[in-house]
């Protein structure tokens, strides 16, 4: 099991799906590694996820299994969508949930592109304190 709690690879999740095109995405961008889409419910002036076109469930599968050319090529591909989104100035955040902890709602992997607006503090600082 790739993530405690997310199990193997299911294919029929809402990202495959996409990936198949069985249901439509606003598409920001596409090559032979990755899919990029606008979020259906942004949570930034932009939000953008980034996808790989192979089956891994997660970043810790990802990077654990997919090959150097598909691991530079998905990079590669983030670093071009934020470019061209007109993000890179004045900056962008990268945010890949990843498990139960990182509260991963979708079992593909997925990086989410902010932008936009200054973005504020990197967590909620509720969480980072003792208990
Ligand atoms: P995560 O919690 O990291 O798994 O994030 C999943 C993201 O997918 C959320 O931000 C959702 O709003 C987004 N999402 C779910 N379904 C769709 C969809 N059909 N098209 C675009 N974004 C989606």
């Amino acid at each position: 099991m790739p993530v405690s709690g997310l199990g193997p690879y299911d294919d029929q999740n809402i990202f495959a799906r996409i990936l198949r095109g069985e249901i439509p995405c606003r598409r920001a961008y596409e090559d032979e590694h990755a899919l990029a889409f606008h979020d259906i419910a942004p949570q930034a002036p932009a939000h953008v996820l980034v996808i790989p076109k192979g089956a891994y469930v997660s970043f810790a599968d990802f990077s654990a299994t997919a090959s150097e050319a598909e691991i530079a090529g998905f990079f590669r591909a983030v670093g071009r969508v934020a470019r061209e989104l007109g993000l890179e100035q004045p900056g962008y955040r990268l945010l890949a949930n990843t498990g139960v902890h990182g509260g991963q709602e979708v079992p593909h992997f997925h990086v989410h592109l902010f932008g936009g607006a200054g973005l504020g503090p990197m967590l909620d600082h509720r969480i980072a304190q003792p208990a």
